[in-house]
């Protein structure tokens, strides 16, 4: 299953420095990062190792099955970012 962010996130880019395979956007190199409210992570690339869960200072990141229940939306929410700037 993989982590997820929710909506306490405040964009400090805590979890981008200590993810080990880039799967967090966007990234001050990337489009959307002046304006972004939030970071996303990749489903298809997170690798479970929960390192941002703990970088995190406002807990804003779950693993998608532990979501509590008025951020379940959060899993699709990160999945569609990503189909959103893959297109
Ligand atoms: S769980 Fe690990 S791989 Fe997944 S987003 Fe967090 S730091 Fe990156
Ligand atoms: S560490 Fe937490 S608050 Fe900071 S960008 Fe990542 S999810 Fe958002």
């Amino acid at each position: 299953m993989p982590f997820v962010i929710a909506a306490p996130c405040v964009a400090d880019y805590s979890c981008v420095e200590v993810c080990p395979v880039n799967c967090i956007s966007p990234r001050p190199d990337q489009p959307g990062f002046e304006k972004t409210e939030q970071l996303y992570i990749n489903p298809s690339l997170c690798i479970h190792c929960e390192a941002c869960v703990e970088a995190c200072p406002v807990g804003a990141i779950f693993e998608a099955k532990a979501l509590p229940k008025k951020w379940k939306d959060y899993a699709r929410i990160n999945a569609e970012y990503f189909e959103r700037v893959e297109e």
